[in-house]
Parts: structure tokens; sequence; C-alpha cells
């Protein structure tokens, strides 16, 4: 049986919510964790059109990109368009589900997405997080592995391509059970001296409460001994924007032509540019925030959505500033979920929506 947890539980995994800005609201919107599912609905914004098609085909859980209830609401009486679409998914069991900023947040996110749609290599995240700490912590050696194994079950020591990482070193443990102890090793009152490894492992701060628990529930001492720190080191796992290179170093014109097409869009905002295009930064949805990060690292274009007028000044000439639209830059958000969700759960209805949610029209 398939439900509304197993599929949350899941993506939490992948784009965990303690990753959200603070501004956000994603997770479950409506409905409860323990419905049963029929179908998924996957979306980039959930109107009361994506809750008919999910009626429609038998969906009751719609996953969106952006979330339909932002701020509080203290009535529902279907005044708008975002408490009409939410009396009707309750009305008809449908679950909401809003994966955002955390999906943002992620290097195999949204802006892994949109990278591959443009066709960038060599992408890695604008800019990082700093959301590193470190667990060391003492274990006798005969229950290091164990312990050490359980940690990486979790997802702890993982950099880069590279998990099941940690460092360790064996040297001596000086501790005085009190006569309330119960302790493994030793006596009550006495002075204690044991061989212990010394571990390090790193982890993102997201999982420090999981990795606690484990480490408290592996550990074979009644107190384990540990610590955790945070790092300034920057994590290329999480962040915000991406950058990456073109295959090719391409002109200006070229560029915004082979970026059109690749996209479908209609037209691109952007500013005056005549020098050769072949690192790209990028980021889905409304990215001008990341302008600076982008001029910092020398990127030759920064393409995001929503730029106002002033913002793109701001570009000075140094790079082509281009806005290719919210929506536009977004949509693959899509199927970048259908993909995620296909490689865990084979032969379940999960459907794209048809519905053009993009409220701004080209008149062209
Ligand atoms: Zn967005």
């Amino acid at each position: 049986m398939i439900t509304v947890k197993s599929i949350t539980d899941y993506l939490e995994t992948v784009a965990p919510q303690q990753l959200q800005e603070p501004y956000d609201n994603s997770g479950l919107l409506t409905g409860a964790l323990s419905l049963e599912l029929s179908g998924i609905l996957l979306c980039l914004d959930c109107t009361e059109e994506v809750v008919e098609e999910a009626i429609v085909k038998k969906a009751n859980l719609i996953i969106a990109h952006h979330p339909i209830i932002f701020s509080g609401i203290k009535s529902l009486t279907g005044r708008n368009y975002v408490e009409r679409t939410i009396i009707k998914a309750i009305k008809n069991d449908i679950a909401i589900y809003a994966i955002h900023t955390n999906l943002d947040n992620i290097s195999t996110g949204v802006n892994q997405k949109l990278a591959e749609r443009i066709g960038l290599i060599n992408t890695k995240v604008l800019r990082p997080l700093n959301n590193l700490q470190k667990l060391v912590t003492f274990i006798p050696p005969k229950n290091t592995k164990e312990v050490v194994k359980q940690l990486h079950n979790i997802g702890a020591g993982s950099i880069g391509n590279y998990a099941e990482c940690s460092f360790r070193i064996t040297g001596t443990g000086f501790f005085r059970p009190n006569d309330k102890a119960n302790p493994t090793v030793g006596t009550a009152d006495q002075t204690q001296e044991v061989e212990e490894d010394r571990v390090e492992i790193i982890l993102p701060q997201h999982l420090s409460d999981k990795v606690i628990a484990v480490l408290k529930e592996a550990h074979p001492y009644e107190e384990a001994a540990y610590y955790l720190t945070k790092l300034e080191n920057l994590n290329q796992e999480n962040g915000a924007g991406m950058i990456g290179e073109l295959t090719q170093v391409m002109e200006p014109d070229a560029f915004l032509k082979q970026l059109k097409d690749a996209l479908s869009l209609s037209c691109i905002r952007h500013t005056a540019y005549n020098q050769k295009i072949k690192t790209v930064a990028i980021c889905g949805g409304s990215g001008s925030f990341l302008l600076k990060d982008a001029l910092a690292q020398k990127a030759d274009a920064f393409i995001t959505g929503d730029v106002k007028y002033h913002e793109f000044f701001d570009a000075e000439s140094l790079l082509l500033f281009c806005d290719i639209g919210h929506y536009e830059s977004e949509v693959g958000t899509k199927e970048l979920l259908y993909d995620l969700l296909t490689n865990k759960f084979v032969n379940f209805a999960l459907h794209l929506s048809k519905t053009v949610t993009n409220p701004v029209k080209y008149y062209t």
C-alpha cells in the first residue's frame, strides 16, 4: 500500500524540508499522511484546473513546486483562487504537497534540471550553503565498525561523489563513573583508562538530530561521548542557483537562439552584451538575488526569471543577463519529480499535469 507518507518520506530524503527558505511553506498542505494513494499528479502550480485534472485522472495526491498556501488563512470561503483550490481539494479528498525551495536548494534539483535543458556541463551550486557539521565521537575499537556503519546508513559521511567517508585514530580515553552509573566498561568510583577510537564524520545540519539519535542508540556506552561542531566549509550539495559551462564558446546571438529553442521560449528579455559566452549561471524562478554571485564567479551569462527593470542595470554590461520567465525556467520541475519518483516507485500511476498554469501570456 502506497500512502502520502510513503511518497513524502522518500521525497524528503532527496530534498529535506529543513533546506527550505524561512519564507517558504513546503510540505503537506492538505490531506492526511495516512491517505492511501490511487495516483499522483505532478505540476508546477496547484490551481483549481489542476485539482480538476487530478479528479479526472483519479489522482488523490498533487505534488506541486509552488505552495498554494503561502501565508496565513483566516477563513475559507472561496473568495479567491487560493481558497477555491484548497476547498476543491479537500472536498475531493485530494492531498496537496509542495516541494519548493528545498528542491531549489539541492544540487540535483530544479537548477540541475534547468542546466540539463540548457545543455550545461561541469555544473556546481552557485551559492553553496555552509550547513556542514562535524561529529567527533569516541568508541571502543570493537564497536567502531558497527557504529560508523549505522551513521553512514543514514547519510552521514558523504562528500560530493564520495560516500562512507570518515577518519579514525586510536587513543586513550579516561573517565570515572559515579555510584549511580552503570558503565559498560569499568566499575563505579574508579578512574578508567581505556582504548578508544576517535571517529570524525562530516554531515549536513539537517541530519544532525537523526545522527545523534542513531549514535546514542548504536554506541555501547551508557553516555556516548561526542561533540558536534559547525564547520565553515561550503556544502557543494546544497545552495541556490547553479553555474556550469557550455560545450563550446558561443556568440551572444547564437547563444540566445539556442536558449530560445532549447526551452521553447516565446521571447527572452536580456541586456546588451558583446563578448563570447562559455560560463553560464542559472536560477529557476526569481533569481535576481544571485546576480552578484554570477558576476563574482565570472559568468558570461546569467539566466533566471522575474527580473525587474532596475535589476537589469546591475549587470553593468559585465554579463548577458536574461529573463526567460518564471514559469519557463521551472516547468521542467514536473519531469524532475517524475524521474525521482519512478526511480523509487515503479508501476505506480504518476501523471504529468497537462494544465498550463503560466498566468503570463506573450502577445507577439
Ligand atoms: Zn518558482
